[in-house]
């Protein structure tokens, strides 16, 4: 499978989940992926570190709506072009062009034959005939890739779009004011010694305000910070020593990374840590490569209570914790597909001969980062440049080295002092210079260039995380990382996902925000978050879908009186199926939201019941047009349906199928048994 990383399932086929039906308001609806993510249970709704006001959400809401608006705009106007398929999405699945590895958001351009997808950027890089053979067809051998071969996908639903665009517009003209910030007489002198000389800005944690971070990142060229912890208070609770992650996690192997040659080198934590404080000639400056992975952070013990620990020592946490409520990134729903953000841990031995800890680069999310841990009384240099000379750096270093792709994202440079001189000589930039103490926190802003020197042995901790009004900048970012990609092939993975993360913070603000107009009870939206949580575990199966979620497995809703299933096929009930179908489908104002947000709406009793009995009645209808436990597979892909008018329906979005069938064929096909279908199919060719 290309680029499509998956958590949990396994993929069945490029095309499974174009659609799968719910029952709901007595009819069949398009239900596009919510069938599906409510079942894996993956899709559970953010928790917030406090619940903010409507005037609040309200102004959260205004930061994210222009850039928004400037994609959906763009949506628009892919979903008017011809052939268009929509299709849903899965918080299981990260959707990545196939080509660049870039994040799609929405629109893509898809092969009809075997479901290879590219973004809007990379079709134009497919070659409109055959004579340029570079893609291989996955599914029709000896075949390349053409323009004609692909067909415009949505994955929004038929109408959303424009609702969100309306919903914007109203909502861009009742923004309530915010209320005009003045910095202290000592933070102007500080910030004016940053503009002219590049001295760091250096603020007391419980100092650093909500407004005053904001009024120091919200601008073209956000100021680095270095925040001090406060005297006589433990900023981390947990011992986060060699010593402590020896004894937690010494005999676990991981790997080592030579900070000079690359080399890896096989090792335990508790034998990297060992170096820890002994010096002696010659000794090779390792670092410990993606140990503990962030995910590991998240879900397994100890490491998992010191998530919580690195949080709490996070200033403007309302904008840094992960679970900040003006984090924008906070509002993705947790699943396989969320952005990782971190936490991640650096443990470095000291940098020797200017190699560099961490060689020049840039990040696509702004960042935070603690020097957890520094052996005696050293600390981390660090080297920021400010993002407005990021553009004249990396053309002095273009000129400088000899590097195939963007001189700062391929990270293969770390500047020396003297380097640092000649820069400062011919360009008359100069970077921004830390020197990180124990807990003392670096934040970098995105877009700005920096470098790391570990004076002494160092262990750090970081974290990303999204200022609302970075949008532009971050998605600037993405979009150089795509063309890194396309030097090299895939290297860079777009862990942010910007777009996506913006529209489930959008939609996930808007319901807040409903909410609270509704009940006018500001601090209950949390609260309402945890109830739906413990109702999704009790009531895993909610909604109806027709597609198998695993080969030959049919899913059906627990039915307590259900008798095994007939193996009647009743004709006349999948041709109603099938009619009625067809008929919602077409009719857009049925279609529930192609949008998987963390939105989970509160069910009444009589809501429930009603569900029951169209389950009840779902069950039946399918037992009847379910032929057998043999599933239908579809001749040109690997998708598997338990009745004909599934496969047949499969066949006519995936593979472009229904104009070449005259109706005649359609109906005998409709009725046609397992082998004589798959014959019959095979004898007409896809147009
Ligand atoms: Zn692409
Ligand atoms: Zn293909
Ligand atoms: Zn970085
Ligand atoms: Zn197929």
């Amino acid at each position: 499978m290309v680029g499509k990383k998956r958590a949990k399932r396994t993929d069945l086929c490029r095309f499974q989940g174009f659609r799968c039906f719910s029952l709901r308001d007595h009819e069949i609806v398009v239900a596009f992926d919510e069938a599906i993510t409510v079942t894996t249970g993956s899709r559970l709704p953010p928790i917030w570190n406090r619940s903010c006001d409507l005037a609040e959400l309200r102004q959260l809401q205004g930061r994210l709506a222009p850039f928004l608006l400037k994609l959906l705009q763009a949506e628009l106007e892919h979903e008017a072009k011809p052939d268009l398929i929509r299709r849903c999405r899965d918080p299981d699945i990260r959707d990545t062009c196939d080509y660049c590895w870039t994040l799609l958001f929405s629109a893509g351009w898809m092969c009809q034959h075997c479901g290879w997808e590219v973004c809007n950027e990379c079709l134009c890089l497919l070659p409109s005939n055959s004579e340029k053979p570079e893609h291989q067809c996955l599914s029709r051998t000896g075949l390349y890739h053409t323009l004609p071969d692909f067909v415009p996908i949505s994955r929004f639903a038929p109408g959303e779009v424009e609702q969100l665009i309306l919903d914007i517009e109203t909502m861009l003209h009742n923004i309530p004011p915010s209320c005009p910030f003045t910095v202290t007489p000592s933070i102007a002198t500080a910030m004016q010694r940053a503009d002219s000389n590049r001295e760091i800005i250096s603020i007391p944690h419980n100092e650093l305000t909500n407004d005053l971070f904001v009024h120091l990142w919200a601008r073209d060229d956000p100021y680095p910070l270095v925040v001090t912890p406060i005297p006589g208070r433990k900023l981390l609770q947990y011992p986060w020593t060699p010593e402590f992650f020896t004894n937690i996690t010494g005999k676990t192997g991981c790997e080592a990374q030579d900070c000079e040659t690359g080399d890896i080198v096989s090792t335990t934590v508790g034998d990297f840590y060992s170096l820890f404080g002994k010096e002696y000639d010659n000794r090779q400056v390792l670092r410990l490569k993606d140990y503990p992975s962030s995910e590991l952070f998240q879900t397994t013990r100890p490491y998992s209570d010191l998530h919580p620990d690195l949080m709490n020592a996070t200033p403007v946490s309302d904008y840094i914790r992960q679970d900040g409520c003006l984090n924008a990134a906070s509002y993705f729903p947790r699943g396989a597909a969320k952005s990782d953000l971190g936490p991640k841990m650096y443990s470095a031995l000291r940098d020797r001969n200017s190699i560099g800890s961490t060689r020049l680069h840039m990040d696509v999310a702004p960042a935070f980062n603690v020097l957890a841990y520094a052996d005696s009384q050293g600390g981390a240099n660090w080297k920021i440049f400010a993002r407005k000379d990021a553009d004249l750096l990396a053309a002095w270093m273009r000129k400088r080295y000899k590097i195939k792709g963007h001189p700062v994202h391929q990270q293969q440079i770390y500047l020396t002092d003297n380097n640092l001189v000649d820069l400062r000589k011919e360009t008359q930039i100069h970077p921004y210079t830390i020197d990180q103490r124990q807990n003392q926190i670096v934040l970098i802003p995105p877009g700005c260039p920096h470098q790391v020197s570990n004076q002494v042995d160092c262990i750090k901790a970081a974290a990303d995380f999204l200022l609302p009004d970075h949008l532009e900048h971050c998605l600037r970012l993405t979009t150089e990382f795509r063309e890194e990609n396309l030097v090299e092939g895939p290297w860079m993975v777009d862990v942010l996902q910007v777009k996506l993360t913006v529209l489930h913070a959008y939609v996930n603000i808007r319901e807040q925000c409903m909410g609270l107009e509704r009940s006018d009870l500001s601090s209950a939206a949390n609260l309402e978050d945890y109830s739906m949580v413990i109702d999704d575990a009790q009531n895993p199966q909610q909604v109806y879908h027709s597609i198998p979620s695993s080969p030959g497995q049919f899913s059906t809703f627990q039915d307590p009186d259900s008798s095994t299933p007939s193996d009647l096929q009743d004709e006349d009930t999948m041709d109603k199926v099938m009619a009625l179908q067809d008929t919602l489908q077409s009719n857009s104002s049925s279609a529930k939201s192609a949008y998987s947000g963390g939105i989970v709406i509160q069910q009444t009793k009589a809501e429930k019941n009603r569900e029951n009995r169209e389950r009840k009645k779902a069950n039946k209808i399918m037992k009847c047009v379910t032929k057998s436990n043999e599933p239908f597979r579809c001749p040109w892909c690997s998708a598997m349906h338990q009745c004909s008018a599934d496969i047949l329906r499969h066949i006519n979005t995936s593979h472009a199928f229904k104009k070449a069938l005259s109706n005649t064929q359609a109906k005998s096909l409709k009725r046609a048994h397992q082998d004589e279908l798959v014959e019959k199919l095979k004898d007409l060719s896809i147009p």
